[in-house]
């Protein structure tokens, strides 16, 4: 009998994690850019860590958690997100204290327990990011514009859609008025919209379900009731960002499922996605370190779903594959003894070398080379061996005038030697 994987747990083969990893070279490479180092965090934390920072009453808490006692009874979580581990971090090792803003990004697998369909897995991949330590509207233009920037370099043309949530003096008066307004709205709204309305009325604003956006359409707008700390530091994030052709749309019915943003919050939607369409979110979050037993210091950050990017980028038809320069063909049992010891040369000095063995004839090598879309194929036959010569066939120019090479030559002339021959 097979064993499948879990459901909802899937496995990144080859073809697809030439795509992944410059993915993750990219997001490094854009990362590094604005100052951001990495951070590797725990997959395991206390349940409570993830109770405490994204709230009790959220879907992923209630819900969608992988918790399990561990063997002397404490509980214990898989990450169903990265923010609250980089903040437990930042916060256990006082990174505060050793600098004034700490820009940090992490990549790897997040869990929860959703039901599985296209772009929606059990166990799936973020890259995030987080800056923590100010609060000035700058710093959001600045993370918003690397995210921006990230994309660009991906060949990727996306909108990022932004809102403010307020704060603790503007966004409680703004619940109420959302929360009477859903009562006045109560017969045209979802079950789970009733239960939000007390819990969390916010919610009210992203529910999917057609009645329910109908019925919110005309919903009071939490811009309206900005306080005017609130309404300076989102008017100036978004003209930081228009001032370098950032396309931003506002939207006001966009909120987020953790409890813990403020302020900037935001998201990328891609077409081409289906219903699981949103790439990014993120916002800010300025109680969330205090809440978790730090110091009152504010912070910002977003998470980037790796499969949903993934699915982006496959719909470029482009093509990630780093194909071997030189694929060995020996052709006998000495020529296989040679082709070993040439291959090992090669690849010791940072070539990709594909080295066929088994005594398969030449018209087979040839064909498994093109394959692999070897650039070119060193042949090694039994006559030349004995003048410790191979024949080099260039597979793009398919020239039908085989080369001849000496493999007594050092390793850096050897590959000239074998990139050259046929020009
Ligand atoms: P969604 O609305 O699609 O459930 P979310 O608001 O729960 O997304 P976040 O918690 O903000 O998502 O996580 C950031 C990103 O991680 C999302 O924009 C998405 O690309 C990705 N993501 C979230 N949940 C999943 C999942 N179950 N499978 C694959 N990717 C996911
Ligand atoms: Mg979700």
């Amino acid at each position: 009998m097979k064993t499948a994987a879990v459901r909802g747990f899937r496995d990144i083969l080859p073809e697809e994690s030439a795509l992944w990893q410059m993915l993750v070279t990219q997001a490094r490479t854009s990362f590094a850019a604005y100052g951001f180092s990495e951070i590797i965090v725990p997959i395991l934390e206390k349940t409570d860590l993830f109770a405490r920072a994204i709230g009790e009453t959220t879907d992923i808490v209630e819900k969608e958690m992988y918790t399990f006692p561990d063997r002397d009874e404490s509980s214990l979580t898989l990450r169903p997100e990265g923010t609250a581990s980089v903040i437990r971090a930042y916060i256990e090792h006082s990174l505060h204290q050793k600098e004034p803003v700490s820009k940090l990004f992490y990549i790897g697998p997040m869990f929860r327990r959703e039901r599985p369909q296209k772009g929606r897995y059990r166990q799936f991949h973020q890259i995030g990011a987080e800056i923590l330590g100010r609060d000035d509207p700058l710093i959001d233009a600045e993370l918003l514009l690397m995210l921006h920037d990230f994309f660009v370099a991906l060949q990727l043309e996306v909108t990022l859609d932004i809102n403010s949530l307020g704060c603790p003096t503007c966004r409680p008066g703004y619940r109420e008025q959302l929360r009477a307004f859903g009562e006045s709205k109560l017969a045209a709204l979802c079950e789970d919209c009733h239960s939000r309305l007390n819990r969390n009325p916010l919610r009210l604003l992203d529910c999917k379900k057609d009645g329910c956006r109908q019925a919110t359409a005309q919903a009071p707008a939490l811009a309206d009731s900005l306080c005017d700390p609130c309404r300076t530091h989102f008017t100036s994030v978004q003209e930081r960002l228009r001032q370098e052709q950032v396309r931003i749309v506002v939207n006001p019915r966009l909120v987020r499922g953790l409890d813990y943003y403020c302020r900037t919050s935001f998201e990328i939607l891609a077409e081409g996605l289906g219903s699981q369409n949103a790439v990014c979110g993120g916002g800010r979050y300025d109680g969330l370190v205090e809440q978790l037993g730090g110091p009152a210091i504010p912070g910002i950050g977003f998470a980037i779903g790796v499969e949903r990017l993934a699915m982006l980028i496959q719909a470029q038809n482009r093509d990630f594959a780093t194909p071997p320069e030189v694929f060995i063909a020996p052709l006998g049992a000495a020529a296989e003894h040679q082709a070993f010891a040439v291959a090992r040369r090669l690849r010791s000095s940072g070539y990709r070398v594909e080295l066929e063995s088994g005594g398969r004839g030449l018209k087979a090598q040839m064909r498994r080379a093109d394959k692999l879309a070897a650039r070119h194929v060193l042949i090694l036959g039994e006559d030349e061996l004995a003048a410790g010569k191979g024949t080099v066939r260039d597979m793009q120019t398919k020239t039908d005038r085989p080369m001849s090479v000496d493999l007594s030559l050092a390793t850096p002339d050897l590959m000239n030697a074998i990139r050259n021959a046929g020009n």
